[in-house]
């Protein structure tokens, strides 16, 4: 592994790897790759990887350790937001509370803090965004399971724990499985017990 001893700055592309595993990401889901880049390990804190409001996939200098199928999961997951447009949710959410602001303050304050603290983090765009990204990987990993097990890896090189919120999606991943199975054991059984084609029953 080649990797240089100077700081990595903003803006500094990811070594060739994770722009190849970008692309081929991006042709699985016929998209347009998006474009990726190194951000320093203090601005991108425990994660690996990390999605801005303009659609740019930022990845942790500490990432570059992953092994591939672990590079993959961090670029799926990351292209999940991008697909599904949370970075800019996220912006818009916040861009209305600083124009609340400027209405009325204490109003701003009141509805931006309950709705942040109570219902954005713990359970709302958060969580869900979380598992949709989630989702997006399992549909180019293969498997709801494979991306278990990479989170597992990504979690012990980036050196993070394994949180409540994580556990639970961890728990919709298996049942998400869980339900695969059922589905394809469902077409093998009143199908002519020849192989499942596999995107019959899915159905995109
Ligand atoms: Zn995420």
């Amino acid at each position: 592994m080649k990797q240089s001893k100077q700081n990595t700055p903003c803006g500094v592309q990811p070594p060739q790897e994770w722009l190849d595993t970008t692309a081929s990401i991006a042709d699985q889901l016929n998209i347009r790759a998006p474009s990726v880049t190194m951000a320093p390990a203090w601005f991108m804190g425990p994660n690996a990887g990390q999605t801005l409001p303009n659609g740019r996939v930022l990845v942790n200098p500490k990432a570059l350790k992953l092994p591939d199928d672990a590079r993959r999961y961090v670029l799926a997951h990351e292209i999940g937001h991008v697909t599904r447009w949370h970075g800019k949710a996220a912006f818009l959410a916040f861009a209305a509370l600083v124009l609340l602001y400027a209405v009325n303050p204490a109003l701003c304050g009141l509805v931006g803090w309950t709705y942040i603290l109570a219902v954005l983090a713990p359970y709302g765009l958060g969580d869900r965004a979380e598992f949709q990204a989630d989702a997006t990987a399992a549909d180019v990993l293969g498997s709801p399971y494979a991306v278990i097990r990479a989170q597992r890896e990504v979690i012990r090189v980036m050196g993070a724990s394994v949180t409540p919120q994580r556990k639970r999606r961890w728990e919709r991943l298996r049942a998400m499985a869980q339900a695969q199975t059922e589905r394809e054991q469902r077409s093998i059984s009143h199908g002519q017990g020849s192989e499942p084609s596999g995107d019959g029953a899915a159905g995109e």
